[in-house]
């Protein structure tokens, strides 16, 4: 209730600054918020695409949580696209699961996680988020208030995946290789890796995030990552930032990354020093089989300053705002070359 009178009230104040952004999308931000905002970033090289379609709801004034909802859903339609949404590679058994998660600016959040079935994991989640008193639905019942929701449930599994299901089967070794989880690239992409975090601030300041996967290729069924795990794939504070992270999902969980790296960065760290100290936190427990791993954490603060930091060398994230729209960074890492 409070946060809806909020809502309310931010809107009503914002209604003439949006009606500006008609006119002059860059002026209206600069009204409001310091630094380039509003902005959109988010980690792979999808993520341009991605941060395309989330900029035509930020430039022309729009929420945040719109941004990185329609911005995330591009990955999750692409059929070129193995490692999220629609074509994503299945597990052991040949069931694609889908995790995601979604953030607002007031700290609510919704979640699904091993839903099978439905092609847009993102819209589903926002949905808990916004129609039940719960944050996180997983397996058939997600499945089943997707479709109560009024969602087409669909047979995910296309025929290249279940292709490389069946190669993958004769030795049936689940083995996640740093930066290429699936040995089948996108075409033109020089990485092949997972989840897509988003995050984004719009013209009012505001910031929201969104985490969709298909998980780890090949994994146990029911096995669910960090990705649709608010705090460890995913937080926003809205008084702070907003941090995001891919790789192997059960040592983000094991040191609640993405709300750790927004933590320090209350503390005063850049993004890039909060994701460096939260890998560092995951190397120090585990020296040995950190050389073989990779997690990456893509973070952003109020003022839209950006960082990541990466256990191996590869890991990029895309930046787009007023400036530039199809910006691709390599992200710092511990290690320097990938084993
Ligand atoms: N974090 C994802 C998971 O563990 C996978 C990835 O981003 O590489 O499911």
């Amino acid at each position: 209730m409070f946060n809806r009178r909020k809502f309310l009230r931010i809107s009503a104040v914002s209604a003439s600054i949006t009606a500006l952004s008609k006119y002059s999308t860059v002026k209206a931000a600069d009204l409001i918020a310091p630094g380039n905002l509003p902005i959109v970033i988010s980690t792979w090289d999808f993520g341009i695409a991605a941060n395309k379609e989330a900029w035509k709801t930020l430039a022309s004034g729009g929420r945040a949580l719109d941004a990185v909802e329609a911005g995330v859903k591009i990955p999750e339609a692409d059929m070129n696209n193995h490692t999220v949404g629609r074509a994503g590679y299945p597990d052991r058994d040949g069931h694609v699961t889908l995790d995601a998660c979604i953030m607002d600016e007031f700290g609510n959040c919704g979640s699904v996680a091993a839903m099978e079935n439905i092609a847009h994991p993102i819209t589903v989640a926002r949905l808990v988020m916004e129609k039940t008193p719960h944050v996180m639905l997983v397996g058939d019942g997600a499945t089943q208030f997707a479709v109560e929701q009024g969602i087409k449930k669909e047979k995910l599994l296309t025929p290249e995946s279940e292709e490389a299901w069946k190669k993958w089967l004769v030795k049936a070794e689940y083995s996640p290789k740093i930066n290429i989880e699936n040995e089948q690239r996108r075409p033109g992409s020089k990485y092949n890796h997972d989840t897509i975090g988003m995050l984004a601030i719009d013209v009012k300041g505001n910031i929201s995030g969104a985490c969709t996967t298909s998980g780890m290729a090949f994994k146990l069924h029911g096995r669910v990552g960090d990705s649709p795990i608010i705090g460890a794939g995913l937080y926003v504070d809205n008084e702070v930032g907003g941090a995001t992270s891919t790789g192997v999902g059960e040592e983000v969980i094991r040191n609640v990354g993405s709300f750790l790296v927004v933590e320090l960065m209350r503390q005063g760290y850049s993004p890039e020093d909060a994701c460096k100290e939260a890998v560092n936190r995951i190397i120090k427990k585990k020296p040995v089989a950190a050389k073989n791993l990779q997690v990456g954490f893509l973070a952003i603060n109020k003022k839209g300053e950006y960082g990541a930091y990466a256990i191996q060398e590869g890991f990029s994230f895309a930046v787009c705002d007023s400036k530039k729209q199809d910006l691709l960074i390599p992200g710092k890492s511990f290690y320097k070359e990938s084993k």
